[in-house]
This record gives C-alpha cells, sequence and structure tokens, in this order.
C-alpha cells in the first residue's frame, strides 16, 4: 500500500472527523450557491467539468477529502486509470455529496471568475482539520490517488 493510500486508510479507521468536513462543505455549497445566483450564472449541469481530458485540468484533492470520497466505491475504477474519474456516470456524479472541494469549486467560463476565488479560504479550513483530526496533509491528484487506494494490494 503507498503512503497516500495508508493515510487515506487510517483516516477512514477513526472517521470522527466526516461531520466536520461534510459542515465546510455546506458552507462551501451555500456561499459558491449565492454567488451564482447573485451573478445570474446558470450551470447546466452537462458534466463537461468533469471530463479532465476535454477540459485539459487536473483535479488535486487532501488526505481527507480522498477519504470522505474513498468511502463510496465507484463502480469501475478502470476510467481512472486514462485519467478520468471513475466517479462520472454519463454526465452524472455518483458521489455527488462527496466529491472534494475542487468539484465544487470548479465551473466552466461562465462561473469561473465568480467562484475559483473561493476555493482557498475553503481548503485552509480543511487544513486545519487535518491537524485536528491528527490525519497527515497530503494534496494528490485525484485519478492517481484513487488507483492507488482502490488497487492496493
Ligand atoms: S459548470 Fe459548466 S461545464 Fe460544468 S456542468 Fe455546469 S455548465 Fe456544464
Ligand atoms: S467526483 Fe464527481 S464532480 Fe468530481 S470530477 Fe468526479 S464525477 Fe465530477
Amino acid at each position: 500500500m503507498s503512503e497516500l493510500a495508508g493515510h487515506i486508510a487510517d483516516a477512514l479507521a477513526e472517521p470522527a472527523w466526516e461531520q466536520e468536513l461534510a459542515g465546510v462543505y455546506r458552507q462551501a455549497d451555500a456561499a459558491i450557491s449565492a454567488t451564482l445566483a447573485r451573478e445570474a450564472i446558470t450551470c447546466l449541469a452537462g458534466g463537461c467539468c468533469c471530463r479532465f481530458d476535454v477540459q485539459e485540468h487536473r483535479l488535486y484533492a487532501s488526505t481527507l477529502e480522498l477519504a470522505y470520497l474513498c468511502r463510496h466505491r465507484p463502480g469501475d475504477i478502470a476510467p481512472a486509470r486514462r485519467g478520468l474519474c471513475p466517479y462520472q456516470r454519463f454526465t452524472q456524479c455518483t458521489a455527488h455529496e462527496r466529491r472534494p472541494l475542487g468539484c465544487r469549486t470548479f465551473f466552466c467560463r461562465d462561473g469561473k471568475g465568480a467562484v475559483q476565488g473561493m476555493y482557498e479560504p475553503f481548503h485552509r479550513r480543511l487544513l486545519d482539520l487535518h491537524e485536528q483530526a491528527h490525519v497527515a496533509y497530503r494534496y494528490a491528484e485525484l485519478t492517481q490517488a484513487l488507483l492507488q487506494f482502490f488497487t492496493a494490494p
């Protein structure tokens, strides 16, 4: 098992932090929704922002975010080998409630400027949560992290 997969497994074994993490996500969602409403930005939910190959971006997440996401196993891990998110099924996210902060704050060009800046303050709170929960903070690319965790011998 890789060092990262080991930290994710340790975090899952002591899940007292999960409620706190869910609370940070709820507050981030509320702040993002308010901004989108204020700026009259509409998301068509087509799922293109999850296509890392189309968007040419990579998604990173912290240890606790990865642990929270990994609690829900993807139906098929194979897309991760091609650099694609294994939680995306057609246009839908099958881990919507558990998706990382980067998924919540990544928007296509209509919303980019408005919500991009919201990542840092909420990410800082997640960083503090690692310290409180005594979980090693790592920041890893999503598909590689999922492969390491779900294909560990
Ligand atoms: S943020 Fe943009 S690309 Fe992503 S689902 Fe909404 S409309 Fe589509
Ligand atoms: S976890 Fe969900 S929202 Fe995030 S990239 Fe994957 S399918 Fe998209």
